[in-house]
């Protein structure tokens, strides 16, 4: 069993992620792009010789609970962290910022685009992201 899937299986959901310090600056990360909704970096581990991660401000724990997150922490996000998107607009822009970075990135050859969802989807950051993969041929299926 790939190391990946492992740790999706042992992850267990909660409210408080890495990817949330990241974003707390509790854990520094330099950020290769930035705006009020969202922010991109490289990936710790990279898949691919260019493999990065765009994830919302907004902690949305997956995208399957995408509707329940929006309802649970509407106010309190829009209050607190500036974040006025609704989530069916946010995630349109997450895809366009991945778009955007790929093309800073020069991946004009074509790049791959990866959102693993809970268990079965080798999830281990229960804080929604995006994974851009490029800068190699990708195979398919995916394992
Ligand atoms: P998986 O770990 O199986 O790929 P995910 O889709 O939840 O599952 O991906 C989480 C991703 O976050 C992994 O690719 C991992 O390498 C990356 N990651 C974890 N911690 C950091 C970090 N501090 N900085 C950048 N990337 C990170």
């Amino acid at each position: 069993m790939a190391d990946e899937v492992f740790k999706a299986q042992q992850a267990t959901p909660s409210d408080d992620t890495i990817f949330s310090k990241i974003l707390r600056k509790e854990i520094p990360c330099k950020f290769i792009y930035e705006d009020e909704q969202c922010v991109a970096f490289h990936d710790v581990n990279p898949q691919a010789p260019i493999h990065f991660l765009v994830i919302p401000r907004k902690p949305i724990r997956m995208l399957s609970e995408v509707d329940e997150t929006d309802k649970l922490i509407k106010n309190w996000c829009n209050l607190v962290l500036n974040c006025k998107l609704p989530s069916f607009q946010l995630l349109g822009h997450l895809m366009l910022v991945a778009n955007i970075v790929a093309k800073d990135l020069r991946l004009e050859k074509g790049y791959r685009l990866v959102v693993n969802n809970g268990v079965h989807g080798a999830q281990s950051v229960y804080h929604l992201h995006i994974h851009i993969l490029g800068g190699r041929q990708m195979n398919w299926p995916p394992g």
